[in-house]
């Protein structure tokens, strides 16, 4: 059997046309413009990469962005402010601070201090307290572990009353992914790095994502044979010659590097139902259920 693959670039595509489309029909009617506040603090280049995305995906949406930047040594005070005065700012349609934050900074804090009704990146923890709870709505859903739900159901993938595994209980993604399905009626397992026989949880899974951060760690024999497959992992290793020593980038003469999922794709896809490729799976998702989040912030605070 060969799996179906689930093509994150194009549906994460459709989902930013419907964005734009609807950005572009509130702003004909006069309404304003969604603008996405972006807070980072400090200089990771991964961070400002994400960051800067955000805003260029917000340009091509149709929507504003505004790009503050805080030093690494800001202090707990002058970042906690920074948002206070995003949250009153009533141009600013969802605030997205950008983790992980310098390490003397309390990231629980910072986020417990944004307006439920900005918090796009669904981080608060009133909005993940929602989604822990039976038959509350949170205003917005943690884009990745969103993004993963919509791709399983974009496939067709039956979540009521499927075994779900997920392979990783993070803040991020594992633990929000598992209260999701869970709240989609599946039967959830949460599987982490005391989990014991790991092979064997997995192979009871008819849905499984793997969110560990562990390179190609899912072996092709742990797959139960037409399962979901959602590979959330990006790990970098370097492209190896037919000989197997390391290739070398003729542009930048450094080591090439390529990326993979926590999943050995190319022996899943000969047992899975469904499964998502690396890169080009959940990583396109998670901007496009951002840009989706900041117009149902608009829309709320500006029906
Ligand atoms: P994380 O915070 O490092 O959490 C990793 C989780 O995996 C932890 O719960 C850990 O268990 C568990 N784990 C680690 N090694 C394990 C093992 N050998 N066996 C079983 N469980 C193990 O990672 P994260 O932030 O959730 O990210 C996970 C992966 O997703 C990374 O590759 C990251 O780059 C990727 N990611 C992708 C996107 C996207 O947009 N596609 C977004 C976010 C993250 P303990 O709790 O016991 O330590």
């Amino acid at each position: 059997m060969t799996a179906q693959l689930i093509d994150g670039k194009a549906i994460a595509q459709s989902v930013r046309d419907e964005v734009a489309a609807e950005v572009a029909r509130r702003t004909a009617t006069g309404k304003p413009q969604p603008i996405l506040a972006t807070v980072l603090v400090g200089d990771r280049p991964d961070s400002a990469a994400y960051v800067s995305s955000k805003g260029k995906a917000c340009m091509e949406l149709g929507m504003g962005s505004i790009s503050e930047h805080l030093p690494a040594d800001a202090t707990q005070e002058q970042v906690e402010a920074l948002v206070k005065k995003l949250n009153a700012d009533p141009q600013v349609s969802g605030i997205l601070v950008q983790l992980p934050m310098p390490a003397h900074i309390n990231e629980e804090r910072v986020l417990s201090l944004i307006n439920i009704e900005k918090d796009v990146d669904g981080f608060s923890p009133i909005n993940i307290g929602r989604l822990a709870q039976k038959g509350r709505e949170p205003l917005f859903v943690p884009c990745t572990p969103f993004g993963c739900i919509y791709l399983l159901e974009q496939a067709g993938v039956k979540i009521e009353g499927a075994n779900a595994v997920v392979l990783g209980r993070s803040n991020i993604v594992g633990m929000p992914v598992a209260l999701l399905l869970i709240g989609k009626n599946a039967t959830v397992t949460v599987c982490h790095s005391r989990t014991r026989d790991l092979p064997a949880v997995v192979r009871q899974a008819d849905i499984l994502i793997a969110a560990i951060g562990k390179k190609e760690m899912v072996r092709g024999d742990w797959i139960k044979p037409g399962a979901a497959v959602i590979d959330v992992g990006i790990n970098s290793i370097p492209v190896l010659n037919p000989d197997g020593t390391p290739a070398i980038s003729e542009k930048t003469g450094r080591p090439r590097q390529k990326l993979v999922g926590d999943v050995k794709f190319d022996e899943a896809v000969q047992v899975a139902g469904w499964i998502t490729p690396v890169p080009g799976g959940v990583g396109p998702m998670t901007i496009a259920m951002l840009m989706k989040n900041t117009l149902r912030a608009a829309q709320i605070q500006n029906p």
